[in-house]
């Protein structure tokens, strides 16, 4: 026999009770796979389209602890003896892992052996049924204005599932919110804005040759996807990454206010989004040596001016 196989969805993790994602309490799901590389990306678990092993070694017991679970779990001997660390107890050492990628063949026994859940398989394919029974388990704490956001990762580049998924929250009552890139066909929104009470847009710079310079696509194709979005009837939340040496000057910031402005009545703010460094452990997780893109934040007098240019265009702007 030949069944068709179930729609799945890759996805890294689901939040409950989130306030960063949009209008109210919300639930959000986390897409898996991007086409951008963003260098400050707070997600970078977030941008292979496959899964990937994770290793957190904060939460690694060490070998003796656990009988070496994960060594003698890996048929290609790709766990190996890695670090001395501080132990549990004071005074004592624990002796770590290190995860040989290039022999690793992600079959995932290691991370099934981990009890204490250092090593994860990071991307898990969810039907749709399991990704609504969880969304809609939360769902009196979404009020008026909560609801469902799609996030990632770009959750259009898993443009079936995310279709899909929507309509189903929308059969269920539940506001939903995408957040995207808008580096995407636009026949992919078209079909997806019947369902999106909101669309999170990313503006990083107005600069097409720098953006693709520095984030690796050009922003032609975002800018016209955010017109035809207004232009269509949907509602759009603007956020800015807000990043030094980047898409700080002045210039920028009036370019993306002006910008902003002619989109009309369909934004309903901008958020502006000062970057921080506390994401970048996170890449030490999925992979070696790591490039890590380190700036000093921007300062809080620097983000309110940067907020004072984007009002003069006449747009409501909130700080993230
Ligand atoms: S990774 Fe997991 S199984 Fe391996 S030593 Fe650490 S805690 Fe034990
Ligand atoms: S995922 Fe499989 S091959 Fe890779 S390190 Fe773990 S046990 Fe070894």
């Amino acid at each position: 026999m030949n069944a068709e196989k179930e729609l799945t969805g890759k996805i890294f993790d689901i939040q409950g009770f989130s306030l960063q994602d949009g209008p109210g309490i919300r639930t959000t799901i986390f897409f898996k796979g991007c086409p951008l590389r963003c260098p400050w990306c707070h997600s970078p678990e977030s941008q292979a389209f496959k899964s990937q092993l994770s290793f957190l070694a904060a939460k690694c017991v060490g070998t003796e602890s656990c009988a070496d679970a994960c060594v003698k779990a890996c048929p290609e001997n790709a766990v190996e003896y890695g670090e001395l660390k501080d132990g549990v107890k004071p005074g004592e050492k624990k002796q770590l892992i290190h995860v040989n990628r290039e022999k690793c063949t992600e079959c995932w026994k290691c991370a099934d052996a981990c009890y204490p859940k250092a090593l994860s398989k990071c991307g898990t394919d969810y039907t749709l049924d399991e990704v609504v029974k969880i969304a809609l388990r939360d769902k009196m704490f979404y009020e008026d204005t909560g609801g469902v956001t799609l996030s990632g990762g770009e959750v259009l580049s898993q443009p079936e599932f995310a279709l899909e998924l929507l309509k189903r929250l929308k059969e269920e009552g539940i506001n939903t919110a995408v957040d995207t890139t808008g580096f995407v066909k636009w026949e992919v929104i078209e079909s997806i804005l019947p369902y999106t009470d909101l669309f999170l847009y990313d503006l990083k710079n107005m600069n097409s040759e720098l953006h693709k310079a520095v984030i690796g696509v050009p922003c032609e194709l975002i800018l016209e996807n955010a017109k035809k979005i207004a232009a269509a009837g949907g509602k759009l939340q603007i956020r800015i990454p807000f990043i030094p040496m980047f898409n700080d000057s002045e210039e920028n910031l009036r370019l993306t206010g002006q910008f902003v402005k002619e989109l009309g009545d369909a934004v309903t703010m901008i958020q502006l989004l000062p970057y921080h460094n506390l994401g970048s452990v996170k890449y030490t997780r999925i992979m070696d040596n790591p490039k890590i893109f380190e700036a000093t934040p921007p300062s809080d007098k620097k983000v309110q001016w940067a907020k004072e240019i984007l009002e003069s265009y006449g747009i409501k702007v909130g700080i993230h």
